[in-house]
């Protein structure tokens, strides 16, 4: 069994980015345009022309089973727009990622985004987290560190601003994946370092605070191979040492988990030889982040079932808690 923890639906219809951008272009227009609750008419033959030469082709052709799916992250785009934009966007985007996975239940199931917004206080994303997974059966969901978009204006996650998100995460039963969405600032570019600072950032977040001790039930993802923690793991086991912190294993590794979207085979053989591999949750990210074929192999690079497969660091055991034992075990709520 191949659980793939990280897919974006990037394959949507035209019919979705027209509704944002109108909802984009009415408030650039008259800032106190007040836009209506998606109502799109898109049949699901359209949904199927796109998704079908693109993730399910892939899922076949790289042997994943089931993909654990969201909405496209740059998507999400937290900082534009406004508060109530923000919700009905979020709304559609997630109803759209439940068609999906009604469509094709063997091959997707859903995590949801939220309708997070600078400044705004993370506990009014809840009733759509509740709706997500009360009413419409999804499994976890995707939480920005940063709505601001890179310029990151809004307290850390272990600050008390985001408690009652995650008291209603633990409630719950569902994990969150920390990903960051589009850049609005130009030093950042989105994938290559908004993503990668993002999700390092949470991580020393997590370092400086004490969550999981209000929070010993709470789970976190870092996705991108955890940004550059893995490479620098010492610096921070030194950094939590020098704090007089416990080691990350007793402090951190029981919380938080890291996924396998490291697009080389030396990035996942340094990733396996640090991280515990009951913290690895196979994912590939596709399609989107990267799209290319890496000449110097002739696949994707994107295509990281290849490097799980090529490191010399898991036994065959341990492959399988990568493949699915540890996602199993994260995303509770999934049952296959
Ligand atoms: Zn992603």
């Amino acid at each position: 069994m191949i659980i793939d923890c990280h897919g974006h639906y990037t394959t949507e219809p035209a019919q979705l980015t027209e509704y944002r951008k109108a909802q984009l272009d009415g408030l650039a227009v008259d800032p106190s345009f007040l836009p209506s609750r998606a109502d799109l008419s898109i049949s699901d033959d359209e949904i199927r022309e796109r998704l079908e030469p693109a993730q399910l082709k892939l899922q076949r052709e790289r042997g994943t089973d089931v993909t654990i799916f969201s909405p496209r992250a740059v998507g999400m785009g937290h900082h534009l727009g406004n508060e109530q934009t923000g919700y009905y966007w979020a709304e559609i985007c997630n109803n759209m990622v439940r068609r999906v996975c009604d469509m094709y239940p063997d091959k997707f199931v859903p995590v949801c985004q939220l309708p997070q917004f600078p400044g705004v206080e993370p506990k009014k994303t809840i009733p759509e987290l509740e709706r997500c997974v009360n009413e419409m059966g999804f499994i976890g969901v995707n939480v920005n560190p940063d709505p601001s978009g890179a310029m990151w204006t809004d307290p850390p996650i272990t600050d008390k601003w985001w408690y009652p998100l995650w008291e209603k995460m633990v409630e719950l039963d569902v994990p969150g994946m920390l990903h960051v969405s589009g850049s609005c600032n130009p030093n950042f570019h989105h994938t290559g370092a908004h993503y990668i600072a993002g999700d390092t950032t949470v991580f020393m977040q997590l370092i400086l605070g004490d969550l999981f001790k209000d929070f010993p039930n709470l789970k976190f993802i870092i996705p991108h191979g955890g940004g550059a923690v893995p490479f620098h793991w010492g610096r921070y086991r030194g950094l939590a040492q020098d704090m007089g912190k416990p080691t990350l294993d007793e402090h951190l590794l029981d919380n938080v988990f890291f996924d396998t979207c490291v697009y080389h085979q030396p990035g996942i053989d340094c990733m396996t030889k640090v991280i515990p591999t009951k913290n690895i949750l196979f994912a590939s990210e596709m399609v989107g982040a990267v799209r290319g074929i890496d000449p110097e192999t002739g696949f994707n690079y994107d295509d990281t079932k290849r490097y799980i497969d090529g490191t010399p660091n898991l036994s065959t055991a341990e492959r399988e808690q990568v493949f699915s034992e540890n996602t199993l075990r994260v995303f509770s709520r999934l049952k296959l």
